[in-house]
């Protein structure tokens, strides 16, 4: 049987660390602000931020929730990030993406002064990560990061495949595992031999979007497989971009989902938070 990654686990053990680091910069007077900004109601944004806003209470980051209109125009979403950006009290401002189509989601990131930007989406974050300097990193990738290396696989000297290229996961992902000495490929849409690729890979992250689509025929036998794939089954449950059924049997270490890359990406972020006093 494979080793299970523990994304669970991992994640409630990243979330002590930073209430402990919170709780130490408490005493010294300091406070950590989130100010979460949510434009209308879509159900899954609208659950995605209410577990933000829990997870700044476990923590101890206060948060300051902003719930605006579908039909707030884009100046209005801007004026409400000048403002935020100048105040002293607030350290991280988080937009929830998807935006309504009137809002052009590229202004709005960019908008955001670097030094808040706690989801690393800004082009400054993205390129300090690129050349090697500190920023705020995607939090999702950031912590496949933190998963391996917690579970103890070693990515220096390694065949990495990173299936998937969005700015989100695909292409911090490999800026990552490459700033960890890993040999990295990225797979996309338009990859040739998808499987020829993957089946390389010691470690194998598939960000592809599509449910349950890497079969064992994609994977080298004791491959390390991370699924950063969400989706609901026909029965309402949740899987991932793998077929774990099919994969875990021939894999040496697998995420599972739920309970894999997904509880990593709020942990990261109160990370980022936290950090984001120091900036
Ligand atoms: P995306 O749709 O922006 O990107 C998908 C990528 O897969 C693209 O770069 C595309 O080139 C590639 N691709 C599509 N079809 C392919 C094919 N047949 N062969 C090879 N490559 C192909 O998606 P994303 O935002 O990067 O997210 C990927 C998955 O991860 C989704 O299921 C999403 O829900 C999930 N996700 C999870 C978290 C989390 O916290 N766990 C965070 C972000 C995204």
């Amino acid at each position: 049987m494979p080793q299970i990654i523990d994304g669970k686990a991992i994640s409630a053990q990243i979330k002590d660390e930073v209430k402990a680091q919170i709780a130490a910069l408490n005493t010294q007077g300091k406070k950590v602000c989130l100010a979460v900004i949510q434009v209308g109601d879509d159900p899954a944004s609208s659950v995605y931020v209410g577990n933000k806003k829990k997870a700044c209470a476990y923590v101890g980051i206060e948060s300051l929730s902003y719930e605006l209109a579908a039909e707030t125009t884009q100046e209005e979403l801007l004026e409400l990030i000048r403002e935020l950006n100048a105040r002293e009290d607030v350290n991280g401002i988080l937009v929830q993406l998807p935006l309504p189509e009137q809002i052009d989601e590229d202004a709005v990131i960019r908008a955001i002064d670097p030094k808040k930007d706690v989801d690393g989406f800004h082009p400054q974050s993205v390129g300090a990560l690129c050349i090697g300097q500190p920023g705020f990193v995607s939090c999702t990738p950031a912590g496949i990061i933190q998963l391996l290396k917690r579970s103890g696989i070693e990515i220096a000297g390694k065949e990495c495949v990173v299936i998937g290229r969005s700015n989100i996961v695909g292409k911090p992902m490999a800026l990552l595992l490459l700033r960890e000495n890993g040999t990295v490929t990225v797979a996309h849409s338009r990859t040739r031999d998808l499987r020829e690729v993957t089946k390389r890979a010691d470690i194998l992250v598939v960000a592809v979007g599509k449910p349950k689509m890497i079969t064992r025929e994609y994977v080298k036998e004791g491959a390390v497989v991370i699924d950063v794939g969400i989706h609901r089954n026909e029965n309402n449950k949740l899987c991932g971009d793998v077929d774990y059924e099919d994969v875990a049997p021939v894999c040496g270490a697998i995420t599972p989902v739920p309970g894999g890359v997904g509880p990593m990406t709020i942990a990261m972020l109160m990370y980022n938070c936290a950090n984001s006093v120091s900036l």
